[in-house]
């Protein structure tokens, strides 16, 4: 260790590892002591956008974080508050001269961390701040005429080409100061939140690490031609584990780059693919950055003042998973147990909400993230609004899905309808690919809300009536 600094703080946020974390890398070259803390946040005063199942998952990662510190002979403070007041607090008590944190994608967070710096400012504490949510920052990625990309393809394009950063090596010990009060690690009882049933997912930067490696070695071969099969899992499942920070994008992006040199074709062109997503999910933060206003309006400022439907009793059918659309129920009743979607049942159910129910993208969206593990700002964002034909590189708005063509493409033999819709297990699948007339499906199974025909027009006469207003 260098000398130079006695004690820094680390601030821990979304980045809850150890392996590959600049935060701690920059900390044990500068200081002699190093105080890493967390601070749980009073959010559940201010807003509905976390729910039981993400808190959980984040209490889990949180333990996993502290007993890895612990090997490493740290500790992990814990404490609680606006983050300004408990910072100030910890940086007086242990005489810190450094406060090093990872900057975060929300525009809240970013408040903070100017008020932050501000006040190291006046309290003569240095501060080191990282960039790293995505591979790339949002100014890395830019067009010709150096301006943000509004269009996937292109940015996409110029992401790939661009060489990736590399991780840092991962630090062999750490010595926390004994003196410093921390209080519990946080449980759902912290926010006043019940536990759910369901499955739990294994949480912290092993179970992530183990989640990335299966998908690598096992899935990447099949991948291109899976990741749109709900039934299979045929997906890294790691969107978690990158909105926790559990696993480092350097370090997926170098063993990617490793695998590619020994891959056989078809994990290749999986490799490709794969590399293409996480480019979408490099966009969706590049918008956030550059448009923050995305967040309360429509990306596409032809759509905003659109004349959504308010919310009637086909809301609750939508979110308890009883629309009597098969793929649709079969999405939300896996989000409700199990915290997770595929991504192809994620646009059906978002789009269902936006073009068949005529509901804002802005209520779809919240509820998601209410549910989701990996709820994340700019990706929940950047797929409601394109579900909803508003967003950046949006599905034009005459482009709506048709769910019972959807379920005939991707679920042909109603595998994932019939895991989440028991009272649909005995169900002829070919069944589930078109409207059921007026017979339900199953005698325990609802008709469905709505004529799908009939609301694509109706959307279509919404979108076409709003933009010749406009004009
Ligand atoms: C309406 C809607 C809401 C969504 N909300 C979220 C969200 O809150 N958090 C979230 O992480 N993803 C969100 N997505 C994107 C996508 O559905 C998930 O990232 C994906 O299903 C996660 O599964 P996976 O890790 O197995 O993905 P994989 O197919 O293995 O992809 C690897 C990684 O690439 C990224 N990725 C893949 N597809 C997308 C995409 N379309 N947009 C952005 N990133 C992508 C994710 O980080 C993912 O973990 C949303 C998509 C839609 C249509």
């Amino acid at each position: 260790m260098a000398g130079g600094c006695r004690t820094g703080v680390i601030w821990y946020r979304r980045d809850l590892r150890i392996a590959d974390h600049l935060g701690l890398a920059a900390a044990s070259q500068l200081c002699d002591a190093v105080l890493p803390v967390y601070i749980v946040s009073n959010w559940s005063q201010h807003h509905n956008w976390t729910g039981s199942k993400r808190q959980q998952f984040l209490c889990d990662c949180l333990t996993s974080l502290a007993a890895g510190l612990r090997e490493l002979g740290g500790r992990l403070i814990i404490r609680s508050g606006p983050p300004l007041d408990a910072i100030r607090a910890l940086l007086i008590e242990s005489r810190a001269e450094i406060l090093f944190f990872q900057k975060d994608p929300d525009p809240h967070g970013q408040r903070v961390e100017a008020a932050l710096s501000a006040m190291c400012a006046t309290m003569g504490v240095k501060v080191h701040s990282f960039h790293d949510v995505s591979l790339l920052g949002s100014e890395e990625v830019l067009t010709a005429e150096n301006m943000p990309y509004r269009v996937y393809t292109p940015f996409s394009k110029n992401w790939l080409a661009r060489e990736k950063p590399k991780p840092v090596p991962t630090i062999p010990s750490l010595r926390t100061p004994p003196d410093i009060a921390s209080e519990e690690l946080p449980t759902l009882a912290t926010w006043g939140l019940a536990p759910e049933n369901g499955p739990q997912l294994a949480a912290g930067e092993n179970a992530a690490q183990q989640r990335f490696e299966i998908a690598l070695h096992q899935r990447i071969g099949q991948y291109h031609d899976r990741r749109d099969i709900p039934a299979v899992t045929g997906t890294s499942r790691i969107s978690q584990d990158l909105r926790f920070g559990l696993i480092s994008l350097r370090s997926i992006a170098a063993e990617l780059s490793d695998a590619i040199k020994s891959a056989s074709p078809a994990e290749r062109t999986g490799i490709h693919t794969f590399l293409k997503e996480l480019a979408w999910r490099e966009f969706y933060f590049a918008i956030l950055a550059h448009f923050p206003e995305v967040l309360q309006e429509e990306f596409s400022p032809q759509w905003r003042g659109l004349p959504w439907d308010e919310p009637d009793e086909k809301l609750l059918a939508w979110q308890s998973g009883t629309t009597g659309f098969p793929i649709v129920d079969a999405g939300m009743r896996e989000l409700h147990a199990t915290g997770f979607m595929h991504n192809r049942v994620r646009m059906v159910t978002a789009m269902f909400f936006t073009k068949d129910l005529h509901y804002d993208w802005r209520i779809g969206e919240s509820w998601f993230m209410q549910h989701l593990l990996d709820g994340e700002i700019a990706s929940n964002n950047g797929g409601w609004q394109w579900s909803a034909g508003t967003g950046a590189d949006a599905a034009p708005y005459f482009r709506i899905q048709n769910p019972w063509t959807q379920t005939a493409r991707h679920d042909p033999e109603g595998i994932y309808i019939k895991r989440w819709i028991p009272e649909l297990a005995d169900v002829d699948a070919r069944k589930f690919h078109s409207p059921p007339g007026n017979k339900p499906l199953a005698p325990d199974y609802p008709l469905p809300i709505l004529d799908h025909d009939t609301e694509r027009l109706r959307c279509l006469e919404i979108f076409k009536h709003h933009k010749a207003r406009q004009q």
